[in-house]
């Protein structure tokens, strides 16, 4: 019986990896395990991992680790092991990468594939930068430079506003972190030669078919 495919999407914020994440999922019938979904499910359960992550944002500091491999790895290691998934915003970190493969290596099936989506910085700021939410119907809006920046929603007429998270000076904040502590998890899986490189500054069908082609599925 044919196995799936096991991957991690890899890229900074603002690459589109949870939409990526969302087609190979539909194409390749594979389990999409996001982080952040992840957390907010154990948080608005308030199930055991969940409460101990609210521990630590209860008292305005960061998750530890050991939380987020827990809590990751729970999910991981539930798919079967003739079955794929595709890991979006995990492993953040050299160590996170580690303890992923151990716990996979006894799992007896490793990762399959790294798809890292490239996309040059000042492209990030100009997405990033651009991403408000209304604030009565939540739907997304992208807003260019020099675009009518009237802030008005076109689904409902409410109020735009931006996320503190999308504001200029988090966006660069984001992006010095995702340069600092994430990329040298691909120079990690570069030394396990499971890396495939997919330019990320192009259409979202575009880098879709590019990952299929480069996963030859
Ligand atoms: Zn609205």
């Amino acid at each position: 019986m044919a196995q799936g495919l096991r991957l991690v999407l890899f890229g900074p914020p603002g690459a589109g990896k949870g939409t990526q994440a969302q087609l190979l999922r539909d194409r390749l019938k594979v389990t999409h395990i996001s982080s952040g979904d992840l957390f907010r499910y154990h948080l608005g359960q308030g199930t055991a991992l969940g409460l101990r992550a609210k521990e630590y944002m209860n008292k305005g500091e960061l998750v530890p680790d050991e939380v987020t491999i827990d809590i990751i790895l729970d999910k991981v290691l539930s798919v079967p092991n003739e079955e794929g998934f595709i890991l979006d915003g995990f492993p953040r970190n050299p160590h996170q990468a580690e303890e992923l493969e151990k716990a996979l290596s006894g799992a007896v099936r490793g990762l399959d594939k790294v798809v890292h989506i490239e996309v040059p910085e000042p492209v990030l700021l100009r997405r990033l930068g651009g991403r408000f939410v209304c604030r009565d119907c939540q739907a997304p809006h992208s807003i260019g430079e020099g675009e009518d920046a009237s802030k008005v929603c076109s689904q409902c007429g409410g109020e735009l506003y931006q996320r503190d998270d999308d504001q200029p000076k988090a966006v660069k904040k984001r992006i010095q972190v995702y340069n600092d502590e994430t990329t040298p998890v691909l120079g990690f899986y570069r030394d396990r030669d499971v890396v495939v490189d997919i330019s990320g500054d192009q259409t979202v069908d575009d880098v879709n078919q590019q990952v299929l082609a480069a996963l030859d599925a």
